[in-house]
């Protein structure tokens, strides 16, 4: 279904993520016939181009980030058109009566600001001065959204000069994400699973986010950050909510988003014994955090697993365990509900049992997976299995599985049709940065080291630590 007709403006036009991931984006969702015919996107940045200088490092943008099957030289040219090319300084005046000039009246009107956040208050302002935007117009921030709680209300402060919190999108692009969005419909579109979903019936939870990269060329932004900044209180976070959250009464923006607020309030703290955090060493030829990060002293850890409580009448006595971390054997994006035994058995023991887990994969090859028990096929007396009832995007949804949007293509539409339900409000991040602010500061006080583990391996040995001494154990990232 087309959206509105609008005009996109990109600040950061010429930068990374726009040409890896919003222009693509962009690209796929017009390839899709949902963009209208006099949508317009405009980018915006310091650079000198002109209108074809621009529209040249979308198209090698295009070649080097969309799978070659969707690359049709004719739509190519077609979306091609649409784009224009502003030089404007956020700090300075230059630029910005042209931006005015090519604004259309009648038009939805969103201004994505895919520069650094120390921009958003300049780019805000002159909006406003040269009365590009309005009181109907919507703003589009990245991560990171501040460091800790004071820049995180300094930026909601200076956002909120000029913009009504519903005209602010906050991007978490892993609530994008198809399964992400597929986690509310299993929990609140089927009675099979709630009724289970909390401390009676659900042992434990465990969300992996594993990436198999290191901090690279990035190391140097990254050493100010580490996995808790920059993975932890975002979308670890993003997805804590959303699978411990009370059903909100309609899938709405305020609706879901004051539930998910409820749970990062109703979290207790963490201990330091249930935190590990760890730096990858070197192997062969390739460096570790240490040479990455240029920081011979550094106490940031690449990697983290934590131990959380939730305290309401849901999930009081289920623990959730969460890991991120760079450089560890596999790239693997789950959520695993793993479901407690059944309170007698009347097979006797068995061994090897594992019991019932509902796994919901966000990457690679998204989908869920249920592991239910049967019995072992065959003469062999009441032996028990465990089998998965499985369901994979590719296969259950076949040919439409390639026109699952990807995470920015879907949030930016999102954003064109006015709709904030996958975005974080603001008192939402702040209440994050409240939670994560004392644990940080708990290891610096204490100046504790995060521990060495070897690149391509599932991380430190005290993170496996973590679970055995509740007698329970990790997935296997794979
Ligand atoms: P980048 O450095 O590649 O690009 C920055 C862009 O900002 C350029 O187009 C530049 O011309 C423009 N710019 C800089 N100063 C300007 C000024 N004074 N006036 C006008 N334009 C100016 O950065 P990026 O990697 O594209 O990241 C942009 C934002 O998105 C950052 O806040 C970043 O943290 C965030 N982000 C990036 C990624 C990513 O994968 N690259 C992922 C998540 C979030």
């Amino acid at each position: 279904i087309p959206v509105d007709p609008f005009d996109l403006v990109i600040f950061g036009g010429t930068g990374d993520l726009a040409r890896r991931k919003i222009l693509p984006g962009l690209y796929l969702r017009f390839l899709s016939g949902q963009m209208p015919e006099d949508a317009a996107i405009i980018a915006a940045a310091r650079s000198d181009h002109d209108d074809d200088a621009y529209r040249a490092i979308i198209r090698k943008a295009i070649d080097e980030f969309v799978a070659k099957d969707k690359r049709d030289a004719k739509s190519i040219d077609a979306f091609l058109s649409r784009l224009s090319y502003v030089q404007v300084d956020a700090m300075g005046e230059g630029g910005w009566k042209e931006l005015a000039g090519k604004i259309r009246k009648g038009m939805v009107h969103a201004f994505y600001f895919s520069v650094g956040p120390s921009l958003f208050g300049a780019l805000a302002e002159r909006l406003h001065k040269h009365k590009i935007a309005d009181r109907k117009s919507r703003v589009v921030v990245e991560k990171p959204f501040g460091k800790d709680l004071a820049s995180a209300q300094e930026l909601n402060a200076t956002l909120a000069q000029h913009f009504r919190e519903e005209q602010i999108y906050r991007i978490d692009h892993y609530l994008g994400k198809e399964t992400v969005q597929n986690l509310m419909a299993v929990r609140f579109g089927n009675m099979l699973f709630e009724p289970l979903w909390n401390a009676q019936y659900v042992d434990h939870i465990q969300i992996t986010v594993a990436e198999t990269v290191g901090v690279g060329g990035r190391g140097a932004y990254y050493d100010n950050s580490g996995a808790m900044r920059d993975m932890v209180q975002n979308h670890l976070m993003q997805l804590l909510c959303l699978i411990a959250m009370e059903p909100p009464n309609a899938f709405e923006p305020n609706a879901v988003r004051d539930e998910k607020l409820k749970v990062i309030r109703a979290l207790d703290p963490v201990e330091p014994k249930d935190i590990v955090r760890g730096q990858y060493g070197p192997t062969g030829d390739e460096p570790g955090y240490i040479e990455d990060s240029e920081n011979p002293e550094s106490r940031t850890e690449s990697y983290i697993a934590l131990k959380l409580g939730i305290s309401n009448w849901r999930w009081k006595g289920t623990p959730f365990y969460l890991r991120t971390g760079k450089k560890l054997k596999a790239r693997a994006s789950e959520i695993a509900v793993v479901f407690k035994d059944p309170p007698h058995s009347i097979f006797g023991e068995q061994e090897g049992r594992k019991g019932n887990v509902l796994v919901i994969r966000l990457q690679p090859n998204e989908g869920m997976n249920l592991r239910v028990t049967i019995k072992e096929p065959g003469p062999g007396g009441m032996r028990l299995i465990e089998v998965p009832l499985d369901m994979s995007f590719a296969e259950a949804l076949g040919a439409d599985a390639e026109d699952v949007p990807d995470a920015y293509e879907r949030l930016i539409m999102d954003v064109i049709r006015g709709n904030q339900t996958l975005f974080m409000r603001g008192d939402e991040v702040e209440a994050a940065w409240a939670w994560t602010d004392p644990l940080i500061e708990g290891w610096q006080g204490a100046g504790t080291k995060p521990a060495t583990y070897d690149a391509g391996s599932s991380g430190p040995e005290d993170a496996l630590a973590l679970m055995h001494r509740d007698g329970r154990r990790w997935r296997e990232i794979a």
